[in-house]
């Protein structure tokens, strides 16, 4: 399969926000949390209610567009060291099929940045794993509005940096530098759905947390920012799918989640069998493939839900036909409902690996079909997107 170089053109962004010191974020506080907040300065409880309308359905960015509060009240928040508080867009790259990555400042404009994505047509999967990436669009077919908006994948940050350190990504590199909060993952959401005034409900909308970091690895903060877009923005647990590079206690956790929270689960496998993956992905030698395939089978998977197996192939490492027919044996004996998603290695500056040669992807894919392992090759644009993401912020800043 041959890619399309993506050219990313820097475009406007959101104003920085003034550096306003150590003021308290309202966003990223759930319900019971904001009607505390409101009956500590001495209002009654259901005003959280209205608190959470508009951090998380109108999506003001400032206290005085809280507009069902009195001038006072606000003034009054503001004085109790409140603020709005929601993460901005500090940087955004557009690219010619209407891609856009962004870099996302916490509030008040201070400390690193996190990448996130849209991609007006996800990466050709209905949920952005390349569940329906058989489903044919033209690269070059101008999408209207209306249909760009109906469906779109929003990819998100879960950690500055990582500390999982596999050996083919650039996140990796970056080391683990902090963990996000629930208000700074969901507000990636909230900001990007303000930057297209996506309307829950009518726009179908996935939301994919695959940008930088280890979501496992920021378990509360992951969750409680699940929890966020699910109660309160009003986005759908079925079209989130949440990526990890296996870490157990983590799946474990996940395994109890309950259904109405609980996004799809994918699993980074990158390799055909143990030997190979803890030389790609060392963390192998402490969760081996097994270990994490049993805690998966912990997971009581809803009707036609199908775990995914991310597969980054790396030219000549991953990529042969016999490394497919391995992975393929492999999924076989997992008894678990999967699918692959095949995704050709991104290059990135001071990494070894070489992409896999022309028309290797697409015989992966094959292998795997004719054993009866359903298997989806990213688009180009999912791939320079998905795969990539956390390769904007590397090469933006160093
Ligand atoms: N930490 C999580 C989620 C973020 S990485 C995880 O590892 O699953 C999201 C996906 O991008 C993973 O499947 C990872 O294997 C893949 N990836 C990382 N670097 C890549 C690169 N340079 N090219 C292609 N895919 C890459
Ligand atoms: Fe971390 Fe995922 Fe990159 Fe591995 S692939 S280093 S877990 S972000």
């Amino acid at each position: 399969m041959t890619s399309k170089p993506i050219h990313l053109v820097q475009i406007d962004a959101e104003p920085n926000v003034p550096d306003q010191g150590s003021l308290r974020p309202l966003f990223g506080l759930d319900a019971a949390s904001l009607a505390a907040v409101m009956v500590e300065m001495g209002e009654p409880a259901w005003r959280g209610r209205q608190l959470v309308e508009a951090l998380y359905r109108q999506r003001v960015t400032s206290l005085s567009d809280i507009t069902t509060f009195s001038k006072q009240l606000r003034e009054k928040l503001n004085a109790a060291g409140w603020e709005i508080g929601r993460p901005s867009i500090a940087q955004i790259f557009r690219s010619a099929d209407g891609t856009e990555r962004y870099l996302v400042q916490g509030s008040g404009g201070a400390g690193e940045t996190v990448e996130a994505v849209w991609m007006p047509e996800g990466d050709g999967g209905e949920a952005g794993d390349g569940s329906l990436s058989d489903v044919a669009t033209s690269e070059t077919e101008q999408m209207s509005l209306t249909a760009s908006r109906s469906r779109a994948t929003i990819c998100v940050s879960s950690q500055v940096g990582c500390a999982v350190n596999c050996q083919f990504c650039l996140t990796a590199k970056l080391g683990f530098q902090r963990n996000l909060s629930a208000g700074e993952i969901a507000g990636q959401v909230v900001a990007v759905l303000a930057r297209h005034g996506v309307e829950i409900g009518r726009d179908r909308l996935n939301i994919v947390f695959m940008g930088m970091g280890e979501p496992f690895l920021n378990y509360d903060n992951f969750m409680a920012a699940v929890r966020l877009l699910v109660e309160e923005v009003g986005l759908s647990p079925q079209r989130m799918t949440v990526s990890t590079s296996g870490i157990v206690p983590g799946i474990e956790r996940f395994a109890g989640e309950p259904a109405e929270v609980r996004p799809k689960l994918a699993i980074s496998l990158n390799a055909p069998n143990d030997e190979v993956r803890a030389e790609v992905m060392p963390i192998n030698r402490k969760w081996p493939i097994e270990a994490v395939l049993d805690a998966v089978r912990k997971i009581k998977l809803r009707s036609r839900e199908r775990i995914t197996f991310e597969y980054v192939l790396l030219g000549d490492v991953t990529d042969r036909p016999e490394h497919a027919a391995e992975v393929a044996r492999l999924a076989r004996r997992t008894k678990l409902p999967v699918k692959v998603n095949l995704i050709a290695w991104n290059p990135g500056p001071g990494i070894e690996y070489t992409m896999p040669a022309s028309g290797r992807v697409e015989e992966f894919r094959a292998v795997l079909a004719a054993e009866g392992i359903p298997a989806y090759v990213r688009k180009p644009r999912g791939r320079d997107i998905f795969a990539a993401c956390g390769q904007l912020k590397r090469t933006v800043e160093t």
